[in-house]
């Protein structure tokens, strides 16, 4: 038996749309208060609103860039002043940009970009929730990985090496924490249709559709609901890692 959100606080970074906004509709659905974040404000409004028209649950909205110290120092006063505690992080804020081999890279800026929002802004996040999480009794880290975390493809380089890095930051915060009530895990999805690869191609429509071409890809609410399971484990039980992928997917 699971407990479920008992008011407890969860703060989703990229909450504006795909597994971010699905784990936001899964959370307040199981009874958690939410605080969301992403640079894309007027989304996080609309996602506020769906909750707020479906559950009684409060949530807190703010922007917020991972990539920008200034932009998370804000985001986690906001969150922590607004509730006077924090329970859960969910870092699922993260994005891919190309699929250039290394070779071929004359520009660095996509690979900035990736290293700065998939590592350093899940070790930012962390690192600036994590005192007031450890005021807590039933703390919670939940990263979303990838399976390209476990298994690199050539043109991957910077991504999968980003979401090796989150499973890397994940065992060594596990192990960190130890001997505390926070409990740290990973979700690492395989394909899962959203906007992910419109992001990747720069808004490139037709190659980011023909990323799901003759197969069944997971939904948003697939991984919201390994999120959902991950969390309302009693706090003795911490699912170290979950990788999920669609049947069609090798
Ligand atoms: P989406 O593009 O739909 O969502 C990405 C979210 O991240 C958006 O809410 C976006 O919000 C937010 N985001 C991006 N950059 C920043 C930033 N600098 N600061 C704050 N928020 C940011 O893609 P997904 O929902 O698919 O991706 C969510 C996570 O799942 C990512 O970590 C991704 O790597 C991972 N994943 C996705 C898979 C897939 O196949 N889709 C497979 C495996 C893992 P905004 O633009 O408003 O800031």
């Amino acid at each position: 038996m699971g407990f479920q959100g008992q008011n407890r606080v969860a703060v989703i970074t990229g909450a504006s749309s795909g597994i971010g906004e699905a784990i936001a509709y899964g959370m307040a659905e199981a009874g958690f208060r939410l605080a969301l974040g992403a640079r894309r404000k007027e989304r996080l409004e609309q996602v506020a609103q769906q909750i707020a028209e479906r559950w009684k649950t409060e949530v807190y909205i703010a922007e917020l860039d991972v990539t920008r110290r200034e932009s998370a120092e804000a985001f986690v006063k906001g969150v922590v002043g607004h509730f006077q505690q924090v329970n859960i992080l969910v870092n699922n804020a993260g994005l891919a940009r190309g699929t250039a081999h290394v070779a071929e890279v004359t520009d660095e800026t996509d690979w900035q970009e990736m290293l700065e929002t998939n590592v350093m802004g899940v070790l930012r996040m962390t690192r600036l929730f994590l005192p007031h999480i450890q005021t807590s009794s039933s703390g919670h880290i939940i990263n979303i990985g990838s399976i390209a975390g476990h298994e690199a493809y050539a043109g991957g380089s910077v991504y999968c090496g980003s979401k090796f890095a989150v499973r890397a930051i994940t065992d060594a915060l596990r192990q960190e924490l130890l001997g505390q009530p926070i409990r740290v895990s990973t979700i690492d999805p395989g394909m899962v249709e959203t906007e992910f690869s419109v992001v990747r191609y720069h808004g490139d429509k037709s190659k980011a559709d023909a990323v799901y071409a003759g197969m069944q890809p997971l939904t948003a609410s697939d991984i919201a609901d390994c999120v959902v399971y991950t969390a309302t484990r009693p706090q003795h039980v911490n699912i170290d890692m979950i990788v999920v992928k669609p049947t069609d997917q090798a």
